[in-house]
């Protein structure tokens, strides 16, 4: 893996770093190109507008790792508050959640997380949206994918999450491309062991097509979550060979990330959903993203030091 983007997911996981950053005067444009805002009534705020410029949206309140029972219980009410008011304001037929199962308690007791992710199942299903489980780290998978499998029961829109540079996902993508099944297709965005993780990134690249292979042809919908146009040009591609048509998978990108080709897709009639993440957490995303790009890192830094 690069070196900075080692550096910066370690310093994702210090504490001393977060503190130093979280109470630096770091611009609030920087961090605001990145995630929608602290409050629901900004993550509102973001998703009207990108509904109405023709997108789609998947929200996340921001919190990862809980440790406590009151920290995932005020997430669960972030969740029902934002799904509530999503409803209200008539936009949950364009926007759906997406929900980290470590947000909701499952480093603490995997059937809290169960619980608490199906709280928020049920709301949304009262809203009238889905949800989808964001994957973390490889040593939860088999957790997630077996919470997947018990809400899908309920739920049977649920989505769950795949990652490219893990060596099992061809093998969960093709258990997981049958008929309802919502699957995001992503590359993977911790710092994963060379055990069960392609460190190479043509090989997670290469792994990225063949687990499309497996969705495209499935009878699911696939959920294409990657801002590499080589990639994405691929699955237009491979997505017309396997006769699917625009509206039967769908592309994601984050929010504040290449805008113009989110708006260029869905100018061009495919379904693209954008990730917005909100929330005081903001702190653990944004070095994600700094890791994955050193021009966002360089961005982030002048910032700092120009204020
Ligand atoms: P990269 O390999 O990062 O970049 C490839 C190419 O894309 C670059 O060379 C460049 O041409 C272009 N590109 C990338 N970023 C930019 C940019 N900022 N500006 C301009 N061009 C750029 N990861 C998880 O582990 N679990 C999840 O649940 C998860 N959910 C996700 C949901 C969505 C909607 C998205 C988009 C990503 C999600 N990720 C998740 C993160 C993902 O795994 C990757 O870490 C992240 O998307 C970066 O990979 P990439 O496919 O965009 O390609």
């Amino acid at each position: 893996m690069n070196p900075l983007r080692t550096l910066i997911l370690a310093a994702a996981g210090n504490d001393t770093i977060r503190h130093l950053v979280a109470t630096a005067p770091v611009s609030r444009d920087v961090v605001r190109r990145f995630v929608a805002g602290e409050t629901t009534q900004d993550a509102v705020h973001a998703t009207r507008g990108l509904v109405e410029s023709g997108l789609s949206v998947t929200l996340d309140y921001l919190g990862e790792d809980t440790t406590d029972r009151d920290q995932a219980e005020r997430t669960v009410q972030a969740y029902l508050e934002l799904l509530d008011k999503l409803h209200s304001d008539g936009l949950a037929d364009r926007a759906e959640v997406s929900v980290k199962l470590s947000a909701v308690g499952q480093a603490l007791d995997e059937r809290l997380a169960l619980e608490n992710a199906s709280r928020i199942c049920a709301a949304a299903e009262q809203a009238g949206t889905t949800v989808t489980l964001d994957m973390e780290d490889h040593t939860t998978t088999d957790s997630t994918l077996g919470t997947l499998r018990e809400l899908r029961r309920s739920w049977p829109w649920v989505g769950g999450v795949l990652q490219s540079y893990l060596h099992r996902t061809l093998d969960d993508a093709t258990a997981l491309s049958g008929e309802g099944s919502r699957i995001r297709l992503c590359k993977g965005a911790y710092n994963e062991p060379e055990s069960v993780a392609y460190i190479d990134q043509h090989d997670v690249d290469l792994s990225y097509v063949r687990c499309a292979n497996a969705l495209l042809s499935g009878e699911g919908y696939p959920m294409f979550a990657t801002h590499d146009p080589r990639l994405i040009e691929i699955i237009g591609e491979r997505a017309r060979w396997y006769g699917r048509k625009p509206g039967s998978y769908e592309y994601q990108m984050l929010y504040g990330v290449r805008p113009d080709e989110q708006r260029r897709l869905a100018g061009s009639g495919e379904t693209v959903r954008v990730y917005i993440p909100y929330g005081e957490e903001w702190y653990g995303y944004l070095m994600r993203r700094m890791a994955e790009r050193p021009a966002n890192t360089a961005f982030f830094l002048r910032s700092l030091v120009s204020k």
